[in-house]
C-alpha cells in the first residue's frame, strides 16, 4: 500500500488503523504527510478498506509476486463501499459508480493484477491462513485415536511474522515426526520431508505478513518433545507464535491431559462442538 503525497494532507488519521503501526507522519518539504514503510507494511488493506482517508490518499499499487504473498496471509481481500474485489475480478453494486479511489485502484494499478491471480498461479492458498480440518474433526476423521493435531500460529497483530521465522519453526517440527496436513496453504510452499521452504518458493522468506498457521499431526506420546523443542525454536525467531493441540475425547475424558501434566504444560481446554449438520466422512 502506498500514500500519495500529493494528495495526503497529514492529518494522521489513518495511522492507528494500521495494525502493524506501518504508516508513520513525515515533512516532506514544508507540509507533512503520512508514509507508509513498504518493509513494515503487509498489504492488509485495513488503511484503504476504511476509508478513513477524505483526500483519498491511500492507494495499492501493482503488487507483484513474492510481494503478493503479503496480503494472502493478512486478510488482504478488497471490498469496498460501492464496488467489490475478488480473484474473478470486480463488480460494482447496481446504480453505483466507482468512488475516486476505487478509479485510482483500477488505474494505477490493474486490479486483477492485484495479488490473487499471482496466488492462485503459485497455489499459495486462496487469502486463506489455514484449513478447517481441525474444527471439524468429528465429520474428517483427520485425528485418530492415539493421535494429536498441532497448529502452530505464527504472527499476531501487531506483530506478524516473516515467511523465513515460519520455515524455522517448520524445520524443527518435522524433526519431531509431524505430518504435515496436505490441504493448509503453508504446506504448499514447504518441503515436508525437511520443513524447508521449497526451492520454487525460496523468494518469499524476505516478505511478512500477519500470520500464518502450520498445521500437523503426530502420535499422542511425542507432544512433550515437540512442545520442548518449540520452546527452544520460540528463543530463534522474531515473532511469537501459539500453539494448539487438539486430542479426541474418550468416555468423558482427555486422553491427552495425562502426558500433558508430565511435560509441565497447563491448558486452558476449548471446545467446539458440531450439531450434526455435516454427515461425518469416518465410521
Ligand atoms: S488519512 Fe489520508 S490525508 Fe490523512 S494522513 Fe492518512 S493518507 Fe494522509
Ligand atoms: S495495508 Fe495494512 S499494513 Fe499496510 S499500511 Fe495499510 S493498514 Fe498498514
Amino acid at each position: 500500500m502506498k500514500i500519495d503525497s500529493e494528495l495526503c494532507s497529514g492529518c494522521g488519521r489513518c495511522i492507528p488503523y494500521c495494525p502493524v503501526g506501518a504508516i508513520k507522519k513525515r515533512d516532506v518539504g514544508a507540509f507533512p504527510t503520512a508514509v507508509i514503510d513498504q518493509g513494515e507494511c503487509v498489504e492488509c488493506g485495513v488503511c484503504i478498506r476504511s476509508g478513513v482517508c477524505k483526500s483519498e490518499a491511500i492507494y495499492l499499487p501493482e503488487t507483484p509476486w513474492p510481494r503478493s504473498i503479503r496480503a494472502a496471509f493478512s486478510g488482504g481481500g478488497f471490498s469496498f463501499g460501492r464496488g467489490h474485489f475478488s480473484g474473478e475480478g470486480i463488480s460494482f453494486e447496481r446504480g453505483r459508480s466507482p468512488t475516486r479511489s476505487f478509479s485510482r485502484i483500477l488505474n494505477k494499478i490493474g486490479l486483477p493484477r492485484l495479488t490473487m491471480t499471482d496466488i492462485v498461479e503459485k497455489r499459495v492458498g486462496g487469502g486463506s491462513r489455514g484449513t478447517s480440518e481441525m474444527k471439524t474433526n468429528d465429520v474428517t476423521g483427520r485425528f485418530r485415536d492415539g493421535e494429536v493435531g498441532i497448529a502452530c500460529e505464527l504472527g499476531r497483530p501487531g506483530i506478524g511474522f516473516y515467511f523465513r521465522d515460519l520455515e524455522t519453526v517448520a524445520v524443527a517440527m518435522v524433526k519431531c515426526g509431524v505430518q504435515f496436513e496436505p490441504q493448509n496453504p503453508v504446506t504448499v510452499f514447504l518441503d515436508t520431508s525437511t520443513g524447508r521452504i521449497k526451492d520454487d518458493f525460496a523468494e518469499i522468506r524476505g516478505e511478512r505478513a500477519l500470520s500464518a498457521i502450520i498445521e500437523c499431526k503426530a502420535p499422542m506420546e511425542k507432544v512433550g518433545e515437540i512442545y520442548r523443542v518449540l520452546q527452544e525454536v520460540a528463543e530463534e525467531i522474531d515473532t511469537v507464535f501459539t500453539l494448539d493441540i487438539i486430542n479426541k475425547c474418550q468416555d468423558g475424558t482427555i486422553p491427552l491431559k495425562p502426558l500433558l501434566d508430565d511435560a509441565g504444560i497447563r491448558v486452558r481446554i476449548n471446545g467446539k462442538t458440531n450439531v450434526g449438520l455435516g454427515r461425518p466422512l469416518i465410521p
